[in-house]
């Protein structure tokens, strides 16, 4: 496989064009409505709001507005739906055949949904095949849970006994980016419903599609109206409606660490529970003994894969000194190669970024790092016609305390770093407010581990990049958040636990 074919994760012989009319219609045909108590509505106040396409920068649909009389509609529907015996009574068992059911009908529409995404967040259509596949699995997983959520019983004097019961949150607002509607709707509905909750979801005001057409496919799944509403709006609007709801148990949001801090002071009223996984600026760390064969790729691909918004890209790339002059040559050069283009061309390996807002912000990042004294080695450039191209840009020459090095730039920009030895290299891989994710390259296992323990973040990759999978905990240290997603603790993160103290 190229570098190309890797930082999409699959060669281009086998990236078929998408034929997949549904989606392409359904991404035109508007306005939308919001998606409250099991019903399609327009905004009370009847406005609605414009979803631009990133690869022509053109209007693409309209979508209805939330705003907070609506939200408040989807949390008063939520709240009816939670108390209700439809679904404050089913068995686990029944639960769990909701999640099934759910997983299946995304299963069966699963390339329609990755169109979409593809589409309205311009991510090449291999990547988005990928992330969307694994939304089955991810409500297999919750599905198995249901009927394994339990409490305990605690030794206590021989009239008594004391027993924990683990019972739903209620309400739970899911705020998503743009970044991966597929991932969040996913990690965030699956537990949430898997619990007994009920879920009120804000998508990102940039991508509001995907979720939108998942609860019009899933209503085949029969859930209870008002278990499951969707309310795209603008975040000053409806997502703050939600996050401040006095009538709202949990927020579990996903984005930027200046709009997370906004939420959790927002959801201070009534001491929501709170779930944050914010943004990120993380280390690849690629010693001397590491095989650079798989290494080189790799960090490619860290920080131009979904054209650089990821949470967890691999941005600050440290290079051991003995190996620093060739690998920095080799990702500068394979970076100069990779096709920035339309999501829909299997040709494309680098997509465009979101929007006019993010791209202006990523081209001035671009911009301050010239300007900070660092040396462009590949891209800094705007690619092609209408769209929000940015080409796949790598810095050196920089310094630990430079902007491009310390903050979160969320497009594909990397910065090369040269290190002495394993001290150098944690020292500096920690200098960070962030604390997402790492990834470290070599052969030496000691050095491997040790590393890893080391490096202060929720995530590390030994010998391996962006491998998220539901088994297991997914979130941040530092400043990259607060809670876990995933594995077992979604299920402690959507749930309360009650002590019942019986005497006789
Ligand atoms: P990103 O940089 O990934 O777009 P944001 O943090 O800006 O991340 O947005 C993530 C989600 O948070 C979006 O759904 C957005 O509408 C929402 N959001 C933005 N501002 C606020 C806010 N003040 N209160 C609640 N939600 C918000």
């Amino acid at each position: 496989m190229t570098v190309a074919d890797q930082v999409v994760q699959t060669p281009i012989t086998s990236r078929p064009p998408t034929n997949n009319r549904a989606a392409l219609e359904y991404v035109h045909a508007g306005p939308k409505q919001l998606y409250i108590d099991g019903k399609w509505k327009t905004a009370r106040a009847g406005e609605n709001f414009e979803v631009f396409d990133p690869a022509t920068g053109r209007v693409m649909v309209e979508v209805a507005l939330a705003e907070a009389a609506d939200i408040d509609d989807a949390v008063k529907a939520a709240r009816k739906a939670f108390q209700a015996p439809s679904w404050a009574r089913i068995s686990p068992h029944q639960r769990s055949r909701y999640l099934l059911r759910i997983a299946d009908i995304i299963e069966r529409n699963i390339e329609e949904l990755a169109t979409i995404q593809a589409v309205d967040i311009g991510m090449v259509l291999a990547q988005s095949r990928q992330l969307t596949a694994t939304m089955p699995d991810v409500f297999r997983y919750y599905a198995g849970f249901t009927t394994k959520i339990l409490g305990n019983t605690f030794p206590s004097d021989g009239s008594a006994l004391t027993y924990t019961l683990r019972e739903p949150l209620g309400v739970v607002g899911a705020i998503i980016p743009w970044n991966s509607p597929a991932f969040a709707f996913a990690w965030k509905v699956a537990p949430a419903l898997a619990c007994g909750n009920t879920v009120v979801l804000k998508p990102a005001e940039q991508a509001p599609l995907l979720p939108l057409r998942l609860a019009e496919l899933l209503e085949e799944a029969e859930l209870p109206p008002g278990v499951l509403n969707i309310v795209p709006g603008f975040g000053a609007g409806a997502g703050d409606a939600l996050a401040k709801h006095p009538d709202v148990n949990k927020i579990n949001f996903t984005g930027s660490t200046s709009v997370g801090k906004g939420i959790l002071a927002a959801s201070a009223g009534n001491l929501k529970k709170v779930t944050l996984e914010l943004g990120g600026k993380s280390p690849n760390i690629i010693f001397a003994d590491a095989d650079l064969d798989k290494a080189i790729p790799a960090a490619v691909m860290g920080f131009s894969a979904g054209a650089g918004q990821i949470c967890v890209a691999g941005t600050r790339i440290f290079i051991h000194e003995a190996v620093y002059q060739d690998v920095a040559a080799a990702i500068s050069k394979a970076a100069q190669s990779l096709k920035v283009g339309a999501p829909l061309d299997p040709t494309t390996v680098v997509g465009p970024i979101i929007s006019r807002k993010q791209f202006d912000r990523v081209t001035d990042y671009i911009r301050v790092g010239e300007d900070e004294g660092a040396i462009l080695r590949a891209g800094g450039k705007p690619q092609g016609g209408q769209g929000y191209f940015v080409a796949p840009t790598v810095f050196e020459n920089v310094t630990d305390r430079m902007r491009i090095v310390r903050e979160e730039i969320f497009g594909p920009v990397a910065a090369l770093i040269p290190f002495k030895d394993e001290n150098d290299a944690v020292f500096r891989a920690n200098d960070t407010d962030f604390g997402l994710a790492a990834s470290v390259w070599t052969r030496d296992v000691s050095k491997a581990h040790t590393v890893a323990r080391a490096l202060e973040a929720g995530t590390v990759w030994i010998n391996t990049i962006f491998e998220l999978d539901v088994i297991a905990p997914y979130g941040g240290y530092k400043q990259s958040g607060t809670g876990r997603e995933l594995g077992p603790d979604s299920i402690e993160a959507n749930t309360q636990l009650k002590t019942v103290v019986t005497r006789f």
